[in-house]
């Protein structure tokens, strides 16, 4: 007797990952399109937590039938970490397998709605996304200084100027102020965003480190 998940059960445990496997260390998809178009791939496995039947890995035989097929128990895998797992219950107790399931439903659940800009994208990419918008217009240019400045001089900003910014990459922000002979180049790792309420304007804050 193998107190098994029905189909369904499978089902919602699919879906409650995501259809991504939940071994953190892993997090491969386990889902697709097959080459018939009217068919999906499924490589991923609704593994039990505590055993299907008794001498199985993790077997409790404190949880009731219905317990043991409930999708509490199923914890989503792509096929190798469901063999990897049951391979080596020391290392992989039920616990562990609880706690993977928690994290990969959470993120599965804050990932829902959001778009592959703010799932994916890095501080960077964000701060350049930004800032090319401004491509061309005014912005307000703040000095920040260095904390050894700030220890002697305070953390008043040094200047607070207007000034254009002439380009953007993911790493450099080139900007130019008037009378300048030459543009500038700030490394965006040295720039936070802010904006300048007076001028109503986006603020550039470059930092000395
Ligand atoms: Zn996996």
């Amino acid at each position: 007797m193998r107190d098994d998940f029905s189909e369904e059960v499978k089902r919602v445990i699919a879906h409650r990952a995501n259809l991504v496997c939940s071994n953190p260390s892993c997090g491969s998809s386990t889902g697709g399109p097959q080459d018939d178009p009217s068919k999906a791939l499924n490589i991923g496995v609704a593994a039990h937590i505590t055993a299907a039947s008794p001498g199985g890995p993790r077997y409790d035989s404190t949880l009731t039938v219905e317990q043991r097929r409930s999708a509490e128990n199923g914890v989503w895998l792509c096929q190798n970490c469901a063999k990897l797992v049951d391979n080596d219950e020391s290392l992989f107790p039920g616990k562990l397998l609880s706690a993977w399931k928690i994290v990969r439903e959470h993120s599965a659940l804050t990932s829902i709605g959001q778009t592959v800009h703010s799932s994916v994208e890095t501080e960077y990419q964000r701060k350049h996304r930004q800032i090319l918008q401004w491509k061309g217009q005014r912005v307000m240019w703040v000095k920040m200084p260095t904390p050894q400045q700030a220890m002697t001089l305070g953390t008043r900003p040094w200047s607070s100027v207007q000034l254009t910014v002439l380009d953007c990459t993911e790493f450099y922000v080139k900007i130019k102020g008037d009378g300048w002979d030459n543009s500038r180049s700030i490394p965006m790792r040295n720039i936070e965003i802010g904006h300048d309420d007076r001028f109503d304007l986006p603020e550039l804050l470059e930092y000395d480190r």
